[in-house]
């Protein structure tokens, strides 16, 4: 192994969004190219928003699209664990008191009712966007305008206290960044923000520092809304002496709506009736629950693909890639700085691809779970035909069913407009006697009925447009479908027979309902 070490740092506090899926992709290619490690971590020390669930809802998340972790929680393992933040806390504790000792970071007294009068009175006076900063921390209750004596008090008294980065606002702040460039903050612009809170549970930015340090990580690849909070954390590495291992910053493109205006939000995923999650979440409402693109019927390969290009393209006009494929051809040169548009017809074609290029028997194995909920359990050779027949129409996995149920169970509805145009009870005489030869035929393949309906025609003088759509019509409910023949040799001659001789009662009554109530 090299000595990349990334990692996909996401907080359970909900479904995984499918931008978070992205960056956890950009982090596999990345790792995997460099023959490096790709690390899990959960970051759960926001106890008030973490939520049951959404732990095995991330793990279940990956290992279906096949980013497996390297190093992770629980089996996942490795040397760098614990990989819950949770199980970290002391650790982060330490550190900031490190800081504080060494008079780059402060204990901070005020309580929440004293901050929020403080930002009242600034409101009052037209600000609006009050920040403790070194502008204002003289005036507040922290150990820097308390001094020594009374800060030990307080100590001793266990007054609750936050710890804060004292940030030098004399200090610039630049870092390159893999995507952006040349990005540079000045410390006069930043709060001091605080790193330890009064429950004694680090913030996110002191946690991630520490562990990313610890943890040996070489470069952080995240979505562009961390970007602003980078300029605390390069202050940090700078605070605790460790910039000179500071790792590479890679801050991925946001991901758009379809239509390209703004960010994508889980609200557009119910607005617009798109999957933007990988798998299904059922939240504690109808309001927080959503399918995922497993359930609207993806293959996980094609999602990888499609996430993939959000974002980053090969240079070439090569479309169709694989997990290895993109392991050897991804660059984080090649990434954007636009927005990437989450454009779902474009996903849904990827989809599409995948599954006319599987092969009939794997695709017959991802339709049996399909099959087996809707009760059927068919031979192998009949489903692989059936895959087979379908695979070119079918843009997910669901399709097969909706357009091809009728090889599995009756058929439940007829087109009625076909059957108002075309169908006239005289021709029932005419299936019914076609349904006899095939019941009678011997060989049954393909080229056997293509051969056995020539006949048939020539001796009763049809054309196929005299005899096709009825066929159609009868078996399967709809003038859409597979290939006549192969339709016809895949359902038997008993099925093909049968619903040749029952069809027509079924016509007639449906356009005619009264002589048959
Ligand atoms: N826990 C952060 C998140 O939920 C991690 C951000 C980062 O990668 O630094 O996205």
């Amino acid at each position: 192994m090299s000595d990349v070490r990334v990692r996909f740092a996401p907080s359970p506090t909900g479904a995984l969004h499918i931008g978070g899926v992205r960056t956890a992709l950009y982090n596999y290619l990345f790792a995997k190219q460099h023959g490096g490690a790709f690390v899990l971590r959960i970051e759960d020390t926001d106890r008030q928003r973490c939520i049951p669930g959404a732990e095995a809802y991330i793990l279940e998340a990956l290992e279906w699209l096949g980013l497996h972790p390297d190093e992770g929680p629980g089996s996942y393992g490795g040397g760098a664990g614990p990989y819950r933040q949770s199980e970290r806390k002391e650790s982060y504790r330490q550190h900031a008191l490190q800081l504080v000792e060494q008079g780059k970071a402060y204990y901070a007294f005020d309580t929440p009712e004293q901050l929020d009068a403080r930002r009242e009175e600034a409101r009052a006076a037209g600000d609006h966007a009050w920040k403790y900063d070194h502008s204002q921390r003289h005036r507040m209750r922290n150990s820097l305008s308390l001094g020594t004596a009374e800060t030990a008090r307080l100590l001793k008294e266990e007054a609750p206290y936050t710890i804060r980065l004292l940030v030098p606002e004399e200090e610039q702040i630049a870092f390159e960044d893999r995507i952006r460039g040349s990005v540079s903050f000045q410390g006069r612009e930043l709060d001091d923000k605080v790193l330890l809170k009064a429950d004694g549970m680090p913030t996110y930015h002191l946690a991630n520092i520490v562990d990313d340090h610890l943890m040996g990580i070489t470069h952080v690849i995240r979505g562009e809304e961390w970007l602003p909070s980078t300029a605390h954390h390069v202050l940090l590495y700078r605070a605790f002496g460790w910039e000179e291992e500071m790792p590479e910053f890679a801050h991925l493109p946001l991901i758009l709506k379809p239509s390209g205006q703004g960010k994508l939000s889980k609200r557009d995923g119910r607005k617009l009736g798109i999957p933007v999650f990988p798998l299904r979440w059922e939240g504690d409402s109808p309001d927080d629950s959503f399918e995922g693109f497993r359930e609207a019927g993806f293959d996980p390969r094609a999602v990888i693909n499609f996430l993939a290009f959000l974002g980053w393209n090969p240079g070439t006009e090569q479309e169709i890639f694989s997990l290895e494929e993109l392991v050897e051809a991804f660059s984080l040169e090649h990434i954007g700085k636009a927005g990437a548009r989450f454009d779902y017809d474009k996903a849904r074609w990827y989809n599409q691809q995948y599954l006319m290029h599987t092969p009939d028997a794997e695709l017959a194995g991802m339709l049996r779970p399909l099959l087996r909920e809707k009760g059927h359990e068919p031979q192998r050779d009949y489903l692989e035909a059936f895959a087979g027949l379908f695979k070119e129409r079918a843009v997910l996995l669901g399709d097969f069913w909706t357009q091809g149920y009728y090889f599995f169970e009756p058929v439940a509805s007829y087109d009625q407009k076909a059957l108002r145009k075309r169908w006239k009870p005289d021709l029932q005489p005419m299936l019914e006697k076609l349904a006899g030869e095939i019941a009678d035929a011997g060989a049954f393949d393909p080229q056997d009925v293509q051969a056995i309906l020539q006949d048939f025609m020539e001796r009763e003088g049809l054309k196929p447009g005299g005899l096709y759509p009825f066929l159609r019509l009868a078996l399967s409910g709809s003038l859409k479908g597979p290939g006549l023949p192969e339709m016809i040799s895949l359902m038997g001659r008993e099925v093909v027979a049968r619903r040749l001789r029952e069809a027509p009662d079924q016509f007639n009554a449906l356009l005619n309902p009264k002589d048959h109530g």
